[in-house]
């Protein structure tokens, strides 16, 4: 049977650890803050940032969450961030991808001054972490190296494999993964027999934005299997093709009328993996904890 990594559990440490740190900048000076930017009304994002805004209140840190219409334009986006990067009680600027098309979103990124950009996205942080020296880092990815570090497993002279090469997860998946001494491959959409590629993985990282792509062909018995994929399957068929070996992911849907998948399939993860990250209750709880950690160190940066 395979073993479930817990995001939910290992989150929970992270948050008790940072609970000390800002308890003391709150005693110091005051607590870190971060302002979380959202534009436009998609629910899968309003939903992301409610979450970070309220795991930074839970842990006693000030947050602002700052809504624009979708037709904001850059340069006003730009001026808030401006505003943002001035003000002396905000840590952490984090700007809700993705962006309505007509903003520049290299623009927006490039703004946020590099030592208050707690996503680890602005060019000056990216090179940081082509370097391997101390920046913020993306938080997906870093909670994808913390679950495997609190989970026990090294990645130093194991096979990975990361199927997708966005700038937000693929590559700084990757690059963190070489610097823990990985041997690295990265996959997208042109790569030649993924099924293969992916059966040579001991860590297999799926960031595709299928639901439940990868199945049995893809994994290597006793593989290591990180879904990063959030999807919500509304379509009956689709769910009952997910749910062959994971019965809960049908009554999740008859309930719902939809279910949130990973990129992974799970039931074949659990029958085939070593070890694996359910969705949800998997990854995503250790990006918003890796965020927290983030903004906590951005503010002992500042305020030391
Ligand atoms: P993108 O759409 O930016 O990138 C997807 C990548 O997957 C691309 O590189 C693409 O290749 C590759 N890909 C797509 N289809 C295939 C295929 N059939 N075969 C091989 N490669 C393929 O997605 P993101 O990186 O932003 O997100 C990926 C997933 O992770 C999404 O489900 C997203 O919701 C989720 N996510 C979860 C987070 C969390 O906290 N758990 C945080 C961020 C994202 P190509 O480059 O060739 O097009």
């Amino acid at each position: 049977m395979a073993r479930i990594l817990d995001g939910k559990a290992i989150q929970q440490q992270i948050l008790d650890e940072l609970r000390p740190r800002i308890a003391r900048l709150a005693a110091l000076r005051r607590p870190p803050g971060l302002v979380a930017i959202l534009v436009g009304d998609t629910p899968a994002s309003q939903l992301y940032v409610a979450s970070k805004v309220k795991t930074c209140r839970e842990l006693g840190m000030y947050s602002e969450e700052l809504r624009l219409p979708a037709a904001v334009s850059t340069e006003e986006l730009l001026g808030h961030i401006r505003h943002f990067n001035e003000r002396d009680d905000i840590d952490g600027i984090l700007v809700q991808m993705p962006l309505p098309k007509h903003v520049d979103s290299r623009a927006v990124l490039l703004a946020i001054r590099p030592e208050k950009d707690v996503d680890g996205f602005h060019p000056f942080n990216v090179g940081q972490l082509v370097a391997n020296a101390p920046a913020p880092r993306a938080c997906t990815p870093a909670g994808v190296m913390e679950l495997l570090r609190r989970s026990g497993i090294d990645p130093a002279g194991a096979e990975a494999v990361i199927v997708g090469r966005s700038d937000i997860v693929g590559k700084p998946m990757a690059l963190l993964l070489l610097h823990a001494h990985a041997t690295v491959t990265i996959c997208h959409s042109k790569t030649r027999d993924l099924p293969a590629v992916c059966r040579r993985a001991d860590i297999l990282v799926a960031a595709m934005g299928k639901p439940a792509f990868i199945t049995a062909e893809f994994i290597r018995p006793g593989a290591v299997v990180i879904d990063v994929g959030i999807n919500r399957v509304t379509d009956r068929a689709e769910a009952e093709r997910i749910a062959r070996g994971a019965p809960a992911k049908l009554a999740a849907f008859e309930k719902n009328g939809s279910v949130l998948v990973g990129d992974v399939h799970p039931g074949d993860a659990a029958a085939l993996a070593g070890a694996y990250t359910p969705v949800p209750g998997g990854v995503g709880p250790l990006t918003i904890a890796m965020l927290m950690a983030n903004t906590v160190e951005c503010a002992e940066k500042r305020l030391a």
